[in-house]
């Protein structure tokens, strides 16, 4: 059977649950076990695949086309596996799920209660089987949150069904410090881990975030408080880069107390492959620049795994890449002044689109290497058609209903309503020989992640093509532009899907390491 990891966070939110959780599942891995990752989110959204950017940070998708938690490219990242949608679960699927069996009388007439029915029904999530030795799962939000009460009982009565010997409780917290008198507190956590205690869940290991390492006094006396030896008080220590974090834990040996817990062997990991990225933050290495003309700066989050994604590509590329956040909707030519490469990003809605033309025109015309995501590839071919094939109202009909289309809905999935009508997940792709798309991929059949509505018309294939923008890549039946680019660039290509998902810390991503290649090359 395999073992549970449960992590739960109190005192404040934004923690960094998702990312303690890969590194607990990290240690895990260098000492040879397998491990899966999962979440669960309390929130009354079926998925988060509404949810604003702004709100909630990026949302994630899976290759079965599950939008997701953006914790779980967290889990995907570092610990390189993959997950589905029963990996990202959310107190409102848990009540579907238990509303949708009581109309079809499922319950055989008896009252549906929190107890026992949504309770089994999120125990049974937790029992999806699984393959691996450890299952690190995630609560999402505070303990204490009203919606989060039901999650919490649930992983208690789990434990108690399947033997505590089976389960870890991990819980993070926050130790404030008080400059004025020179002290780092600890009494919100011994607060938040009786808040716990409260639900039946006592703590096995505390995580406790602090702009320093807690002192052996300060540990001792939180696991006094606690109920806990000081030892499996843990300093969650504030660092530069969240690679280091599984070194950060591996140093305060959590291996070494969850291997107690579960009655483990203790055995030394390999951490080589969280050292090497750490040397290479610390190398003095040349810069690239590279511009991302987008809409979304406000939340940090928001563009996650594009940030992922051009830091693992500098990271192969042994140059640090210099991130400019270019609003779009003030995009002018100056914005573009020193950038050694220029993205466009995924995005939904009218704002910002103008600017997001005029700086892909900018580099098509300029010469500097181009990648464009999603709407970034509508965009490039928008840019095409008005400024080369002099369609002056080439549009997508997500921006003008009247305009001449050359993004459009497919007839086959054509609701305009939110939820449900985007195409999601992994498709197949099939690359043209010859193509710059076949020398990034190095393969004529790939497989990338979609979140999108519109799809670029390929009826205009041959015209594009006369003038140098041709497809590159398109869906195995033939009907589905993918990937564009234009022929006599030195690199310009975009793609109508999000290859950032799949980007590795590990090895990259072979369409990001070849754009910052292009735009180290461009920087001469
Ligand atoms: N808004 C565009 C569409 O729906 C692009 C979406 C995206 O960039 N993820 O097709």
């Amino acid at each position: 059977m395999a073992k549970y990891i449960f992590i739960t966070g109190g005192v404040v939110s934004s923690l960094g649950k998702g990312v303690a959780a890969a590194s607990c599942g990290a240690l895990l891995q260098s000492r040879g076990y397998s491990v899966h990752a999962r979440k669960f989110d309390p929130y009354l959204n079926i998925d988060p695949g509404t949810m604003s950017p702004f709100q909630h940070g990026e949302v994630y998708v899976t290759d079965d086309g599950f939008e997701t938690d953006l914790d779980l490219g967290y889990y995907e990242r570092f610990l390189g596996i993959k997950l589905s949608r029963n990996d990202s679960v959310s107190g409102g699927r848990i009540y579907w799920d238990v509303l949708n069996a009581e109309r079809r009388g499922d319950y055989l007439g008896a009252t549906v209660q929190m107890i026992p029915h949504v309770s089994n029904k999120i125990k049974e999530y937790i029992n999806a089987p699984t393959d691996t030795d450890f299952v690190v799962y995630e609560i999402g939000g505070t303990v204490g949150d009203i919606e989060g009460k039901i999650f919490l009982e649930s992983i208690r009565q789990f434990a108690n069904d399947v033997g505590r010997k089976n389960v870890m409780f991990v819980h993070l917290t926050l130790a404030p410090y008080l400059e004025k008198s020179g002290e780092l507190k600890t009494k919100p956590t011994q607060m938040s881990v009786r808040e716990l205690l409260e639900n039946g869940i006592q703590a096995d290991m505390l995580i406790v975030r602090s702009p320093r390492m807690l002192t052996v006094d300060e540990r001792a006396k939180i696991g006094m408080f606690c109920n806990l030896p000081a030892k499996n008080v843990i300093s969650g220590i504030d660092v530069d880069n969240i690679y280091e974090i599984p070194l950060a834990y591996d140093a305060q040996h959590v291996f070494d107390i969850i291997a107690q817990h579960f009655d483990l062997p203790c055995a030394a990991g390999n951490t080589d492959k969280f050292q090497k990225i750490k040397h290479y933050l610390n190398a003095d290495l040349p810069e690239v620049n590279i511009g991302i003309v987008g809409k979304y700066f406000d939340v940090p989050d928001a563009y996650k795994s594009l940030n992922e994604a051009l830091f693992h590509a500098g990271m192969q590329n042994n140059v640090h890449v210099k991130l400019k956040k270019i609003n779009a909707e003030t995009f002018s030519a100056d914005d573009a002044v020193g950038l050694d490469g220029i993205l466009v990003p995924g995005g939904f809605g009218t704002r910002g689109v103008a600017g997001k033309i005029a700086a892909a025109g900018y580099a098509r015309e300029n010469r500097v290497p181009y990648m464009g995501i999603c709407l970034g590839m509508q965009i490039a071919v928008i840019e095409f058609a008005r400024n080369v094939l002099g369609i002056e109202d080439a549009n997508s009909t997500e921006f003008s209903k009247n305009c001449t289309p050359v993004i459009n809905i497919m007839a086959d999935h054509d609701s305009a309503d939110m939820g449900g009508t985007l195409r999601l997940g992994a498709y197949p792709c099939v690359i043209t020989p010859g193509t710059l798309a076949e020398k990034v991929y190095g393969s004529n059949y790939i497989s990338e992640r979609h979140r999108h509505r519109y799809e670029m018309d390929i009826s205009l294939e041959k015209e594009f093509a006369k003038h140098g923008m041709i497809i590159s890549g398109r869906s195995p039946d033939g009907r589905l532009p993918e990937i564009v680019e234009i022929k006599d660039h030195p690199f310009f290509i975009a793609g109508q899907f999000h290859p950032e998902f799949q980007s590795s810390p590990y090895s990259g991503h072979p369409l990001f390491n070849a754009f910052i290649a292009a735009a180290i090359k461009y920087r001469g």
